[in-house]
């Protein structure tokens, strides 16, 4: 298995896919994929959806693209690691996972119901699985592959995302010659942002404000100022309310200043949560337990494509891979997890072909 798992790694690898060019990986996956006997289609982003066997498919996904390109990986194995060389990431998060399931296909020897989604585009804001319909995919439950923490982890829980777009429109005018007549946007912005709470604005809730702009010239009085933020919540409910108290705190920050607002959310994606006791996390447990791995579901305050196919009605939780350092020229990943993970998703896909017989 660990030859196999180090082989797909390395292939996988070798091809460059950040966001929006994932195109040559899908390709290559989906040889893979025809050659383990999968039927499968692409969606309109270029996300792929495999399927095989009769009868209530387990989902497994993992997403094709990297953060940033790869071009020029240098990848080293040490020791236990698998590495980039230094100057570009190594792309673990989410190739450790595809090289995992690919491995284990190819290890099992029964033939359960299976629906793979390779999706497009996750590290843009889950942009991929966001395409998708509820009748795109046919499973109940599911696993997703990358979690950049231990193999046993299981992600149970993960916060909902809203986005939100600040406009204060002031009044210009010369900054010399008539500052009387100007109504001055950024320090209409000032003293917003004075009045703002913390970014953990309660248990289970934070926001920030990431990106300001505004202004163009040290003689114009500014007249307009943009900000950028975000809200996460575990409840849905809590990011509409902490959406409203900001805007409450901007409408008060403005009162009689002359100065307007704009104050625009959108709802990224929604927060799920797999209970503890349903049936997906027992066969978690229950195939985890003659390996010896330490199963620990938790919540983590990251989105992911689970967040989106919970949002679809399937049970899905995000498990852990090994991979260390995601998003850095430091990312690496342990050949002996992802050896592991791969054991566990055999007993799992083994447990599944007695289940659902
Ligand atoms: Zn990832």
């Amino acid at each position: 298995m660990r030859e196999k798992i180090i082989e797909h790694f390395q292939v996988l690898a070798a091809i460059d896919s950040p966001s929006g060019k994932e195109r040559e990986l899908a390709d290559k996956l989906a040889v893979l994929l025809h050659g383990l006997g999968f039927s499968l289609r692409r969606d309109s982003q270029g996300s792929i959806i495999a399927s095989r066997g009769q009868g209530e498919p387990l989902l497994l996904c993992c997403h094709l693209d990297t953060v940033e390109s790869t071009v020029g990986l240098e990848l080293k194995i040490e020791g236990d690691y698998i590495k980039s060389g230094g100057s570009t990431i190594l792309g673990a998060d989410d190739k450790a996972g595809i090289a995992i399931i690919l491995a284990t296909l190819e290890n099992l020897d029964c033939q359960p119901a299976l629906e793979l989604v390779f999706s497009v585009q996750e590290e843009k804001g889950m942009e991929g699985t966001k395409a998708f319909k509820p009748e795109d995919l046919r499973a109940k439950w599911g696993l997703v592959l990358d979690a950049g923490e231990p193999v046993g982890a299981v992600i149970n829980q993960a916060p909902g995302e809203t986005e939100m777009e600040i406009v204060i429109h002031g009044r210009g005018a010369h900054a010399a010659a008539n500052p009387e007549a100007g109504i001055d946007a950024i320090r209409l912005a000032a003293r917003f942002i004075d009045r703002l709470p913390p970014h953990r604005i309660s248990e289970g809730s934070t926001f920030n404000l990431g990106v300001i702009q505004g202004g163009k010239a040290t003689n114009t009085i500014c007249p307009r100022v943009q900000m950028l933020g975000e809200i996460r919540s575990f409840e849905d409910s809590q990011r509409v309310r902490i959406a409203a108290e900001l805007e409450s705190l901007l409408r008060n920050a403005l009162a009689g200043s002359g100065g307007r607002y704009d104050f625009r959310c959108r709802d990224s994606y929604s927060g799920y949560l797999v209970e503890d006791d349903h049936g997906i996390i027992g066969l978690l447990q229950r195939s985890a337990a003659p390996l010896g791995i330490q199963v620990d579901v938790h919540s983590r305050f990251a989105g992911s494509d689970a967040n989106i196919l919970n949002g679809l009605g399937i049970a899905v939780v995000n498990l852990g891979l090994g991979v260390e350092g995601n998003h850095s020229f430091e990312e690496r990943v342990s050949i002996a997890a992802m050896e592991m993970m791969a054991a566990w998703l055999e007993k799992i896909l083994k447990e599944w072909c007695h289940d659902r017989a």
